[in-house]
C-alpha cells in the first residue's frame, strides 16, 4: 500500500480533483467511528466522490494497490459497519445526493446513494407519495440498502429489500454493474440485487437505487397503549398483527425508555411498557382497525389506551420513538451507545422481550428494550463505559445470550442493524454452515478483499 501521501496524490490525480481527497485530522477522525462503544481506526484518506465515475476510478486504483475501501453514507449503523479497521481510504457517498427521478405513474424513485431519507420523503410527498423504511436516523439509501435497514412501518411495507427494485453498483476493479429492472417484480436469474442489499459495504458499491413509492394514506390514526407488564403488551401487539388489522406500525417500548424519553423530549407519557400502534387507510378501514386494536388491547388489560389523531401530535409522537437511542444516550452521560438487535417469531416475542429485560436487569446494566413489535424485532440500547472491563464484559455476555436466546426460539442474531463487526461470532454461530459459502461469493465479488475487509466474515 502507497504511503498516505502518495495515496492522496493518486486518488486526486484519478478524480481530477485535489479538493476531494482529504488527509485532514479532522476528517479522518469523522469517518473513524459511529456512535456506539466500539474503538474508532482511522481511515489513511477521505474521498468524497461525486458521481459513479469516482467510484469506479477508486476502486479500480484501490484494488490495483490492495487498499481497503470503506463505504461511508450518514455513519449511523450501530455495530461498527464503517470503522475502517485496516485504514486506507473511506469512501464517502453523501455528495452524491441527486434525485434523479420520481414517476409517481410507476411507484418508483431513482435516487444516488447519498440521498438521505428525508431528502426522499420531502420529494415524494410533492406527489402525495411516500417511501416508507425509517430508521431513526437520517440515513442515506445507499446505507440503508447496504444494511437491508427496516424501521417502524415495516410490518406493513418491508424493508429494504422489499423496496428496492433496482441498482448499480461498482466492484472492485472499477466494474459498474446494475440489477433488477423498475418493473414491480422479476424473476430474471440469481437474484445479486438481493444479494448486493444487505452486504455492507464488503461486495461493492451501491452507487443509485430505484425504490418503490407508496401512496400517502388519506388518514392515519395512533393509539397509544400503555399496559402493567411488557408480557400482555407483546401478546396485544402479535394478536392485532395475526387478527389481521391493516396496522401500520406496532412499536414496544418500555418503562425504562419511556421515562428516558419524557426527560429528553419533554412528552408527558405514562411510565410503564407501552405500545403505539398506528392505523392508516381510507376512513372506514381505519375505524374498524382502530376498533380491533381497541378490543385486543382491552382484552390484554391495558390501563390506557388513547387515540392520537391530530397530525402534529402523531409526528411529536414518532419524532420521540425515532429519538428513543439518542434519549438512552443522555440517561447515561459519559458512557457510549451500544445497541444489539434480534428477531424471534412472533409467538416468542413476548418471552424474549422478558429475557432481555431480566437479563438487562439482572447484570445491573443501564439500558432500555424496545422493538418493532409487529414484526418480532427485539431491540437492546445499553450505555456502557468502553474503558470499564467489568461493564463491557456484562453487556459482551449479555449480548451473547439474547442472541443464544433468539436462536433457541427459531429467531436470528439481527432483525435489520446486520452483522458489521460487533456480530460476526453471531453470524456463525446462527450459520455456520452457510459461512464457507458466503466466503467463496466474498472472492467472486472482491478476489482482494478490499471491501470493508473485517465486517460480516471474520478474517479468513
Ligand atoms: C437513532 C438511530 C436509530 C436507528 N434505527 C434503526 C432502525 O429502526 N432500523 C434499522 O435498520 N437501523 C436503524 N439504525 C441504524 C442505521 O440508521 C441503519 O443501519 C442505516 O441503514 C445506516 O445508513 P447510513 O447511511 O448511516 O450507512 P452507514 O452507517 O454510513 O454505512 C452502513 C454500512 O453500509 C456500507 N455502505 C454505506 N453506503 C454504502 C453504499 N453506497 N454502497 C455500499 N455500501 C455502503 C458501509 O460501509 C457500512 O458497512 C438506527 C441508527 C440510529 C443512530
Amino acid at each position: 500500500m502507497p504511503g498516505a501521501e502518495a495515496l492522496r496524490e493518486a486518488l486526486a490525480g484519478a478524480l481530477g480533483d485535489p479538493g476531494r481527497v482529504s488527509t485532514g485530522e479532522s476528517e479522518r477522525d469523522l469517518h473513524a467511528a459511529d456512535m456506539t462503544f466500539h474503538r474508532p481506526h482511522r481511515p489513511d484518506v477521505v474521498v468524497y466522490a461525486a458521481s459513479t465515475a469516482d467510484v469506479a476510478a477508486v476502486l479500480a486504483l484501490a484494488d490495483e494497490h490492495r487498499i481497503p475501501v470503506t463505504p461511508f453514507g450518514a455513519g449511523s449503523s450501530l455495530e461498527g459497519h464503517v470503522i475502517p479497521l485496516a485504514g486506507g481510504i473511506s469512501l464517502d457517498l453523501t455528495r452524491m445526493d441527486r434525485i434523479l427521478d420520481v414517476s409517481p405513474a410507476d411507484l418508483t424513485a431513482t435516487v444516488q446513494a447519498g440521498v438521505t431519507r428525508t431528502a426522499l420523503e420531502r420529494e415524494a410527498a410533492k406527489h402525495g407519495l411516500f417511501f416508507p423504511v425509517d430508521p431513526g436516523a437520517d440515513a442515506t439509501l445507499g446505507g440503508m440498502a447496504a444494511t437491508n435497514a427496516a424501521g417502524t412501518t415495516t410490518v406493513r411495507y418491508g424493508k429494504m429489500r422489499a423496496n428496492v427494485l433496482a441498482l448499480e453498483a461498482v466492484l472492485p476493479g472499477g466494474r459498474v454493474v446494475r440489477a433488477g429492472s423498475r418493473a414491480p417484480k422479476t424473476s430474471a436469474g440469481y437474484d445479486l440485487l438481493g444479494l448486493l442489499v444487505g452486504s455492507e459495504g464488503t461486495l461493492g458499491v451501491i452507487t443509485e437505487l430505484t425504490l418503490r413509492l407508496h401512496g400517502i394514506p388519506e388518514q392515519a390514526v395512533v393509539l397509544r397503549l400503555s399496559f402493567p407488564d411488557l408480557e400482555p403488551a407483546c401478546r396485544a401487539a402479535t394478536a392485532i398483527v395475526a387478527a389481521g388489522a391493516g396496522v401500520t406500525r406496532a412499536e414496544l417500548i418500555d418503562g425504562w425508555t419511556i421515562a428516558a424519553l419524557n426527560a429528553h423530549q419533554g412528552t408527558d407519557l405514562p411510565v410503564g411498557p407501552s405500545l403505539f400502534v398506528e392505523a392508516a387507510g381510507s376512513a372506514g378501514t381505519v375505524a374498524s382497525d382502530l376498533e380491533l386494536v381497541r378490543a385486543v388491547a382491552e382484552s390484554e388489560g391495558a390501563l390506557e389506551v388513547v387515540a392520537e389523531r391530530d397530525p402534529t401530535a402523531r409526528t411529536r409522537l414518532w419524532a420521540a420513538r425515532h429519538a428513543a437511542a439518542y434519549a438512552v444516550a443522555a440517561a447515561a452521560p459519559g458512557k457510549r451507545h451500544r445497541s444489539t438487535d434480534v428477531c424471534v417469531p412472533l409467538s416468542q416475542l413476548a418471552g424474549a422481550v422478558s429475557f432481555a429485560r431480566g437479563e438487562l436487569e439482572r447484570r445491573g446494566l443501564v439500558g432500555g428494550v424496545v422493538g418493532h413489535a409487529g414484526d418480532g424485532n427485539v431491540h437492546i440500547g445499553l450505555m456502557v463505559d468502553p474503558d470499564d472491563p467489568v461493564e463491557l464484559a456484562a453487556s459482551d455476555e449479555l449480548v451473547e445470550l439474547l442472541v443464544e436466546d433468539a436462536l433457541a426460539r427459531g429467531g436470528t442474531c439481527t432483525g435489520e442493524h446486520g452483522v458489521g463487526l460487533g456480530k460476526i461470532h453471531a453470524l456463525e454461530r446462527e450459520h455456520g454452515d452457510l459461512v464457507p459459502l458466503m466466503r467463496e461469493l466474498k472472492r467472486v465479488f472482491d478476489p482482494n478483499g478490499i471491501m470493508n475487509p473485517g465486517k460480516v466474515l471474520a478474517p479468513a
